[in-house]
């Protein structure tokens, strides 16, 4: 039976984003496909009318209340049959309109832990999971307070309700911590983080450093089993001050062990924070075993109630059948290519994801980090890249004369590069190989020298 050809009834799912982005466009894409209707709701004002002339339901992620009504407003007119969430803050509404809609979906106070670094360290602790050591402090603590607090170096600071990496750093003695803390607090009251009026930007949290290897997981709640659709590998080492992400490849290279003991990590991480139904993704830190017989500790880093960000989800293709074996997978490789946003739209209108399995090809992604702050003036080497063997494509986002901000302060990536290939290692190679042939011309910039 070919699942792509089942013939689907007219269905219609909502999309809840910030905007209409790239992600959004894909899931547009993989809609007209399956012949379902897509309606958006999205962050904006509501005084506009309609200013992106898509018919999104304008809604603003820091009001939840009125978010939800407006979304059951228009959904009593025009009846929603599933939900997709993109991006980590539309996950509470979202939950809050599946509940009231009895759409299967994870609840509204797993998604709300889920996005908030502190509960979710809390729910996990309560469950008898691995955590680190976490002392939750209000971000208008004065830096001489900190030595009072009960921590240990090396430690890491993070906002709890940013994402991105944004935010985070590691401190290893008093001094780096005190700078730490400054820039933490010093970001936190940028008038872009104040606007979105997030009560959780109060608090900062400081937890120990665990040391290992990282690794994401993205997987399908099904009525409380975990479908797992990918790990990925984080080949380069996330070891701080600053924690830019880069490369994602699957499938992981770990022994079946160390990968079974991230799948029941996340299993239960997501158990313990009630998570449900619909997408997640997680990620975790392993410390190696210490010993022959000894099992790897996994801590997981967070399960976010919602797929992959942006256009990484790219990295993701599925093929159907019953777990296929590997000739079959072959053979089928360049047909019926499942795309991931078309998979979680055939999920959110409540087919069971098993019979998808990722497609043979090892594949990956690398999230260009901004090298440093300044005004981007050009880049060079793009189709040099692009001609990279194994590079599928090099999708530069910044936008000529924009400022970068680099981390822990920025929140965006100059681009990003996928690349397919027979082994995990080819695909990491071929990534660091087209990276390379990049030259981003970024002119220093007195603001954020
Ligand atoms: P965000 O939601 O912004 O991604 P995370 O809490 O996931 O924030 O942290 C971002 C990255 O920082 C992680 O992927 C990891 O590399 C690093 N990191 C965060 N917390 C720790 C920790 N306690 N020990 C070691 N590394 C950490
Ligand atoms: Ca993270």
């Amino acid at each position: 039976m070919n699942h792509s050809l089942q013939p689907l009834a007219m269905k219609r799912v909502l999309l809840l984003a910030s905007t209409t982005g790239y992600q959004t466009h894909a899931f547009g894409d993989a809609a007209a496909r399956l012949g379902v209707e897509l309606v958006f709701a999205t962050d904006r004002c509501h005084l506009l009318d309609d200013p992106w002339q898509d018919q999104a339901i304008p809604i603003r992620f820091y009001d939840e209340d009125a978010s939800v009504a407006a979304i059951l407003e228009s959904a009593a007119s025009r009846p929603i049959d599933g939900l997709l969430v993109v991006g980590d803050r539309p996950t509470v509404i979202a939950a809050r309109v599946a509940e009231r809609l009895g759409l299967p979906w994870h609840p509204p106070g797993a998604a709300d832990a889920a996005r908030h670094k502190q509960r979710t360290r809390e729910c996990l602790r309560a469950a008898g999971l691995a955590v680190p050591w976490f002392v939750p402090v209000s971000i208008d603590l004065e830096p001489s307070a900190l030595s009072h607090q009960p921590l240990t170096f090396p430690c890491v600071l993070k906002p709890v309700a940013l994402s991105g990496s944004r935010g985070v750093m590691r401190a290893d003695n008093g001094d780096e911590l005190t700078k730490a803390w400054q820039r933490l607090q010093a970001l936190m009251r940028q008038p872009e983080v104040r606007a979105e009026r997030n009560d959780a930007h109060a608090m900062a949290l400081i937890e120990g450093f665990i040391p290992g290897r990282e690794y994401a997981l993205e997987g399908l709640m099904q009525h409380g089993a975990l479908d797992v659709l990918a790990i990925f590998d984080k080949p380069d080492p996330l070891d701080g001050p600053f924690f830019e992400e880069t490369i994602y490849v699957t499938p992981s290279s770990e022994s079946d062990e160390t990968q079974r003991a991230i799948v029941d990590a996340v299993t239960q991480a997501a158990q313990a924070l009630r998570l449900h139904h619909g997408p997640i993704h997680a990620e975790c830190r392993v410390n190696p075993p210490t010993g022959s017989g000894q099992a790897a500790d996994v801590f997981v880093l967070e399960v976010a109630a919602r797929p992959i960000g942006g256009l990484c989800a790219r990295a993701l293709r599925f093929v159907v059948g019953s777990r296929l074996s590997r000739s079959d997978a072959d053979e089928r490789e360049h047909r019926d290519l499942t795309p991931l946003e078309e998979l979680l739209l055939r999920h959110a209108i409540g087919e069971d994801p098993a019979p998808f399995v990722r497609e043979a090809s090892a594949s990956g992604v690398m999230m260009i980090p901004i090298p440093r702050s300044g005004m981007l003036r050009g880049v060079d080497g793009i189709e040099e890249a692009r001609r990279v063997d194994g590079v599928d494509e090099v999708h530069i986002t910044a936008k000529p004369d924009q400022l970068l901000v680099a981390l822990p302060e920025g929140a965006s990536y100059l681009g990003f590069i996928f690349a397919r290939a027979a082994t995990p290692a080819a695909v990491g190679q071929a990534l660091r190989a087209a990276h390379a042939c990049l030259a981003f011309k970024i002119h220093y910039n007195l603001l954020h020298g």
